[in-house]
């Protein structure tokens, strides 16, 4: 069985989106890239997250092809892909339909700066990528744009969200801190006043994260918004 251990992952942290409110029914999807082999596991299309096992997830390439298993794959693996094939150093990706990040997706508003731990994403500003259907190229490729800026997630317009990171635990984190974010932007937005940081506020921030907690530069030791 190709990505053993990958397979248990995702089953586990898909487990974990119901669990922690990140996505409801069988919305979002998770995905583990291996940089060595160019191989993707990816969770499968359309079953709970709760019967999934790691047989139903599937292997792919960056292609679309699939090299092993037996399920139809998440319908949005090409935008999956379009995070491994931009140059942030992704090695997992999470998707999902969060309510406060979809909120502002549906406002037509990326995640602005307004509180510094969005320093996690490696930059100022979690870009908005244009409305395409959903599992659709053209959604991968507009994402794939966005990405240019060196962010590690993205607002997906009238849709949802996409965290990455150098290992599934780091880009689980930063989908939780990104859901914090964009839920203190939402009731500041609410309330009518949104103090953003400036880029050199930001840039002395994303600085220190550098070398926050243990000193990792991948997010994955920052749960978000506890320095
Ligand atoms: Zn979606």
């Amino acid at each position: 069985m190709l990505m053993k251990t990958a397979r248990e992952q995702i089953v586990s942290y898909g487990n974990r989106l119901i669990e922690d409110g990140l996505t409801v029914g069988t919305a979002g999807n998770i995905s583990v890239y291996d940089p060595e082999s160019g191989y993707m596991a990816i969770s499968p299309s359309g079953i709970p997250y709760a019967d999934t096992l790691p047989e139903d997830i599937v292997i792919m390439d960056l292609h679309g092809n699939i090299l092993e298993g037996d399920r139809k794959p998440s319908s949005e693996s090409a935008l999956h892909s379009a995070f491994y094939l931009a140059d942030i150093g992704a090695q997992a990706v999470v998707h999902a339909h969060s309510m406060y990040c979809t909120t502002l997706a549906c406002m037509g508003e990326p995640l602005r700066s307004v509180h510094y731990a969005i320093a996690e994403a490696g930059t100022d500003i979690l870009p908005l990528v244009p409305y395409h259907t959903f599992g659709t190229p053209e959604l991968a490729r507009a994402a794939s744009e966005a990405l240019k800026g060196g962010a590690r997630g993205v607002i997906l317009a009238n849709h949802g969200m996409c965290a990455s990171g150098s290992s599934l635990k780091s880009a689980y984190g930063l989908a939780l801190t990104m859901e914090w974010c964009a839920e203190v932007q939402w009731r500041c937005m609410c309330a009518g006043k949104m103090n953003v940081l400036t880029k050199k506020e930001m840039d002395t921030a994303l600085e220190h994260y550098k070398t926050y907690g243990q000193g990792k530069s991948d997010g994955s030791s920052v749960s978000g918004y506890n320095g």
